[in-house]
Formats: structure tokens, sequence, C-alpha cells
């Protein structure tokens, strides 16, 4: 592996984002009778320091939205059996990590073999091969801030061939209740470059794993998710994604990224504040919208990943 002046590593990255969102259906309670329920959730609102419930997509959510674009743009020889089928089991439906001897062996094979495995971790749950990995990608709750308008509409179906007949027959119906919400969206998610191919159990660093290329798969994933929303419901309630802002702070020694919630007004002045505290140890990329977003991660794809020192 070739050893770049350290400057250049990125040891962490976090994304501190605001996204409007109309019209979308992304994440829902689920469905009693006819009634699909939109997602709530509690928070206290760090402006007023009030209890509010408002609206949320959860992260398992966007992990699996961040791991399907993954998919998407992944050369498919670089998976494990069972994320080249998408399992959620991921490599422990593939047989040649299955059929090692423990979950130490497992693991580095699962790591070795495959880009999904590697960044979004695994549990595997079987005899000596027990164990996990936590994945390099983390993403939490998105949060409506501010108000969020809320809608249930009403749409019936009809039986195919009972359309529109004279006397309409209402039994011939389903009618049924879809939510719709809009608004601005506080996301935080943080990603951990100095643990790509790093084997959980040994902490030592796989071999033959093309670290540089998966960290840059993992940044276009995450383009990838934010132009095109994905989630619940984009059938027929496919987000009109207006705008995107916010911040991505970049740690490129070995401490971690700081996560401040953009739920607060002041998150960029604070994060400003910190780093200043700290030395400037963080590089702070503002953007504006979803292009100047684009344009941010791309001057971060030439850099390496950090890797960590191992006696
Ligand atoms: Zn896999």
């Amino acid at each position: 592996m070739t050893k770049n002046n350290k400057n250049s590593q990125i040891y962490e990255i976090s994304i501190l984002s605001r996204a409007t969102w109309n019209l979308h259906s992304l994440n829902n309670e689920g469905t009693v009778g006819n009634v699909t329920e939109p997602r709530s959730i509690k928070i206290i609102d760090p402006n007023t320091g009030e209890a509010i419930t408002t609206d949320g997509i959860s992260g398992e959510m966007l992990k699996h939205v961040h791991g399907r674009f993954l998919w998407e743009i992944v050369d498919k020889k670089n998976l494990c059996d069972g994320c080249k089928k998408m399992e959620p089991e991921r490599g422990f439906r593939d047989e040649t990590i299955r059929s090692k001897k423990n979950f130490k062996e497992a693991a580095k094979e699962a790591i070795e073999k495959c880009v999904i495995c590697d960044l979004h971790g695994f549990l595997f749950h079987e005899g000596e091969i027990t164990g996990s990995r936590d994945s390099l990608i983390q993403f939490g709750w998105v949060v409506g801030k501010g108000e969020i308008l809320r809608d249930i509409h009403t749409h019936a179906r009809h039986a195919v061939g009972e359309r529109k007949t004279s006397k309409e027959n209402t039994s011939s119906q389903m009618v049924y209740h879809r939510p719709t919400r809009s608004g601005i969206y506080a996301l935080v998610s943080v990603f951990q470059p100095w643990r790509i191919g790093l084997n959980n159990v040994t902490m030592e660093y796989v071999k033959n794993v093309n670290r540089r290329e998966r960290y840059e798969l993992a940044l276009k994933a995450y383009q990838a998710m934010f132009l095109r929303t994905e989630g619940a419901m984009t059938t027929t309630r496919l987000p009109h994604a207006e705008n995107f802002e916010g911040l991505i702070v970049v740690s490129k020694t070995n401490f971690p990224a700081p996560v401040i919630s953009p739920l607060k007004d002041s998150y960029i002045e604070e994060i400003e504040k910190i780093n200043k505290n700290l030395e400037e140890i963080f590089e702070l990329l503002k953007f504006t919208s979803l292009n100047e977003f684009i344009e941010k991660v791309n001057l971060l794809l030439d850099r390496e990943p950090y890797e960590i020192n191992l006696p």
C-alpha cells in the first residue's frame, strides 16, 4: 500500500445537513386496516427546549438506501454470495465464509471478499462463527425541523372491469388512506474510513483489500442517495427534493469527527468554534445546494483512507 502524506488521509467524515423534501412518504409506522400512519417521533427542540412531536425517518431506512446504492455502483465480483443477491444476512449467506472454523476467520474472509460486508457490517449467528461487525457508515434519525406539513390523502382503487359502470357499485372500490409530508429535515451521518479493511476481532488490516477503492465507493453512494431520495412509497410518492444544505466535517487525524444536530439553528457556528478550540484539526466543507454537496464530496474522492499505525 502506498503511504501518502498523512495530511491527505481521511480518518472520519461526518455529514450534517438539512434537506427539503416535499410530498414524500419515506417512512411510515405501518398500515392498520386501510390507513397508513406516518412515522412520528418525540424530541426536545434544541432551539426552544420544549418537548415536541415531529416527523421522522429512521436511520435504518437511510442505511438501507446507502447500501442499495452501494450495490448499484460496485463491481459485483467484489461481493460475497449473500450481498450479490442483496440478502440482509450478507456474508452469513456465503458458503466459503460460513465454512470457516471460527468468527475471527469468517470475519477476515467476509472483509476480504466483500465491499458491502466490510463497509456495512454483519451479524453471524451460528455456533463457532457467532459474532458481529459494526457498520463503518452510521445514520441517525432524520428529523423534521420546524413545521412539517402532513396530509392524509384518500384514494380509491377500482377492481378491473368495474370502472365507470353506469350504476357505480361503491362496494367494488377499495378506499385507502396514504400520508404525504412536506418539510425541512435534519440529517446526521458518520463514515469511518480508518476502519476500512480492519478486522475488528484481531485489529489488523486484512491484506488484499483495496481500501482506497472502497473509500471512494462509500462516498459515491452518499452522492447517489441524496441525488435520488429513496425510501418507502417512492412508487407513488417520489419526493420532490428541493434543497440540500449543510456541512461536511473531515477529520484528518485520529480524532472523531464531531456531530451536532442541524436541528439546532447555530450548528455550523458551533462546529467552527469547536474547530478553533481544537487547533483546526478538522476541514469544514459547507454546501448550500445538492450540486455543492456533490462538488465537496468530489474533493474528498482523491484522498486516502487513514491507516492507523499498528505495532
Ligand atoms: Zn457481503
